[in-house]
């Protein structure tokens, strides 16, 4: 198998794969009971959250916890202000537009966060039940300011709800400490477990927010039908209402495992020093990132201009050297940027990470862009070792 560094899909650890192999046991199985528990009790840690948050676990992707977070929180003729970094952006405005909210957008140009003061300035307008944002935005590369997005929302008595599906278990994010009351993620991005898992973490003024609503939400993504299941397995008791994706419930605690054994501090602080480093290596190599500045760069991805030249064919002859990176995604920039995803269990082996920078810089050197590979490793060694 090539080298997997795109911004999800990630590498696997060894140990998650093991804890998925195996016959798949059933819903109502002891261990699997005992594995739906523990994943729960773990992800609050994971994500920083306080006791009496409520974690919920449900077969899907990035997108379906995006939805459910939409749903449960909003309802139509409602407000909510989307803080705008790109494409995921974009996506999580249309669904509250689906759901027949009022949609304030606060725009930035691809590469930047949008305005603290302008986000401020939609707020203070009055009528926003909740604003929305992008931890990172895969599309761009770009990290926005969830803390002071955060302290906003709550100035404003509006709920806030983070998209952290390239970034949870890899950014630093505070849940309980900075007052974000829906943080959700899917299995196959930081987290480190293959794709099929929404994962979402919701504050008690989310539950009270899906619990005054009028228009219930649609029945596979409501709060309240998954509450209860939620409450009995970590009670170490099953209950049914749809059947979990047990074959990934089983591994989920392995992986949340492996993060919280790191330790969430040293583990954000890894993924800041792989960004850097890799930012190291593309600025020996000569290139830009998409992001405007260093500060709101991703240390989960990289998103980097393709030099003159160069055109988005360098993604297969970086693949021929056997590592999988990603092109754009923005739309009117597609064409002119590639993405490296550096996140998770990829970043204890530098082997895998000195290849890739490897395979980028011979790919380059062979599409026109001349490179020093040697000098560029040496770049990404220099600041990866400390
Ligand atoms: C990947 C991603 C999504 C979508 O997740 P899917 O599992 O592909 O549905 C949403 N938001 C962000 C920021 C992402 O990176």
């Amino acid at each position: 198998m090539p080298l997997l560094m795109i911004p999800g899909p990630i590498e696997v650890s060894d140990r998650v794969k093991e804890a998925a192999a195996g016959a798949p046991p059933g819903h109502l199985a002891p261990d699997f009971i005992e594995s739906f528990g523990a994943a729960l009790e773990r992800m609050r840690r994971v994500w920083l959250a306080g006791d009496d948050a409520q974690p919920f676990i449900v077969a899907g992707s990035g997108t379906i916890a995006m939805e459910m977070a939409v749903v449960n929180l909003l309802e139509p003729g409602q407000g909510a202000v989307v803080a705008s970094s790109g494409y995921f952006s974009q996506r999580i405005a249309e669904m509250a537009r689906r759901r027949g909210v009022e949609v304030t957008m606060v725009e930035a140009e691809p590469g930047a966060a949008p305005a603290l003061d302008a986000v401020e300035a939609a707020l203070a307008k009055g009528g926003c039940k909740a604003l929305l944002a992008t931890h990172v935005d895969t599309s761009t590369g770009v990290r926005v300011d969830a803390k002071a997005l955060a302290g906003l929302a709550r100035q404003h008595d509006a709920l806030f709800v983070l998209d952290g599906v390239c970034a949870t278990g890899a950014e630093r994010l505070e849940m309980e400490a900075w007052g974000v009351d829906v943080y959700l993620t899917a299995s196959q991005k930081a987290i480190g477990l293959p794709a099929g898992l929404a994962l979402l973490v919701a504050s008690r003024r989310a539950l009270a927010a899906r619990a005054g609503l009028k228009a219930l939400p649609p029945m596979s993504l409501d709060f309240e039908q998954w509450l209860p299941i939620m409450e009995a397995y970590e009670a170490r008791q099953p209950k049914y209402f749809s059947t979990p994706a047990t074959t990934l419930v089983k591994a989920l605690p392995v992986g949340l495992d492996e993060i919280l054994e790191h330790g969430m501090d040293a583990r954000f602080a890894l993924h800041e020093r792989a960004g850097r480093a890799f930012r190291a290596a593309w600025a020996s190599m000569g290139l830009t990132l998409l992001p405007k500045d260093e500060a709101i760069a991703a240390n989960s991805l990289s998103a980097v201009m393709l030099p003159d030249g160069v055109g988005p064919d360098l993604v297969a002859a970086v693949k021929a050297r056997d590592v999988v990176i990603a092109g754009g995604l923005y739309p009117s920039l597609k064409t002119q940027y590639f993405r490296v995803g550096h996140m998770g269990v990829v970043l204890t082996r530098p082997a895998d990470l000195e290849k890739t920078v490897r395979a980028v810089g011979e790919a380059l050197d062979e599409k026109g862009h001349a490179v020093d590979v040697d000098a560029a490793v040496k770049a990404f060694q220099a600041v990866f070792a400390g």
